[in-house]
């Protein structure tokens, strides 16, 4: 098969809300009135984001899945996408797969696939993404004010639980591990939240990388600080089960506790959002929320100074809360 019938086969699907589509040297869309065009690129290697045997279905799917995220982190509405693909050989029952996951994800977003570029090479997935936000409307990591609440969606630490039991750092039963791997293998982009949070957050960003790291990036940008209570921190049935979150503080280390109290803080791949907003919108923050049908919960408050200070029940400091995935490091 060329290249040709393979982008027209799995990657050609009509584009009603572009000007012009896949096949031509660049597609075409015009923006709405009043909007900017958000933008934002998320590459998938084999070998460091996935397993080369990875569900071809459901990496379709967490290819778009993880730039969704981004747009959500925004407050964008994600309206078209361009998907770079590396292959090392054409397999017609993985590309199949593939497009269907990405594809169904794609519809439920009315996400249009305008372009892209295939190439012969090691596997490599890279989307760029493309949404809408009313001027001045974006969530930014900068807006973050001493006094806003912390927020964050969903549940931390299920995907960073889940690899760790396919990397045979942690044992899992079947059924826990079934309970935990979608998290890992099936994000859910919060782009529904982002839009709710336009015009009350004052800061947001998707957690991808874990939380102290990522929320790092909002103090940075923002230069303030936060609190962080530990025992708030929402965590699945399952986790919880498994490390009695609260753990005994600080959780010794190499421990058990301790292993799992590092996936909820710092485990990477969650893709729920992370926002700061200001006390005065808190009911109005689980009220959106709830309208979304997307769990919030209130993990700490953005301080004065510099840096994230994790307390546990006590309000003890736990010292040695480690940071975010970083790929150089
Ligand atoms: P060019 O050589 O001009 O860069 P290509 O031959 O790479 O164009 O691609 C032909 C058309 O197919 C272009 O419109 C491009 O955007 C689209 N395309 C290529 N690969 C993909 C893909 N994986 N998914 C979607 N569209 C693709
Ligand atoms: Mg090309």
């Amino acid at each position: 098969m060329s290249e040709f019938d393979l982008i027209r086969r799995h990657f050609t699907r009509p584009t009603p809300s572009a000007v012009l589509g896949v096949g031509d040297d660049a597609a075409l869309f015009q923006v709405s009135e009043g909007n900017v065009l958000a933008v934002s690129s998320d590459m998938l290697v084999s070998g460091t984001h996935f397993f080369p045997d990875a569900d071809p279905y459901w990496l379709g799917h967490k290819t778009l899945a993880v730039n969704l995220s981004d747009m959500a982190a925004m407050g964008a509405n994600p309206r078209w996408a361009t998907l770079a693909i590396a292959l090392p050989s054409v397999d017609e029952a993985w590309l199949s797969a593939f497009s269907a996951g990405f594809f169904a994800l794609a519809k439920a977003h009315h996400v249009e696939l305008i372009g892209g570029d295939t190439t012969r090479g090691a596997l490599n997935l890279c989307v760029t993404i493309l949404g809408e936000v009313p001027q001045h409307q974006a969530l930014r990591r900068a807006g973050a004010q001493v006094g806003d609440e912390i927020w964050v969606s969903g549940c931390l630490g299920d995907a960073a639980l889940a690899l760790a039991h396919l990397q045979q750092r942690i044992e899992l039963t079947e059924v826990k591990f079934a309970a935990v791997a979608p998290a890992l293998h099936q994000p859910q982009p919060r782009v529904a939240l982002g839009l709710a949070l336009r015009g009350i957050a004052n800061s947001a960003l998707d957690i991808s990388d874990g939380l102290l790291g990522d929320l790092a990036h909002i103090l940075d940008a923002s230069q303030v600080g936060a609190t962080v209570e530990l025992a708030s921190i929402p965590v699945s049935e399952t986790l919880r089960g498994l490390a009695l979150i609260p753990c005994p503080s600080p959780a010794e280390e190499g421990s058990h506790a301790a292993l799992l109290q590092q996936f909820v803080l710092s485990g990477g791949d969650d893709y729920e959002l992370c926002f700061t907003a200001p006390v005065h919108h808190h009911a109005d923050v689980v009220h959106r929320a709830r309208k979304v049908g997307v769990p919030v919960t209130r993990i700490g408050h953005i301080v004065a100074g510099q840096g994230c200070v994790v307390r546990d029940a006590a309000g003890k400091i736990i010292k040695g809360a480690s940071n975010g995935y970083d790929h150089f490091r």
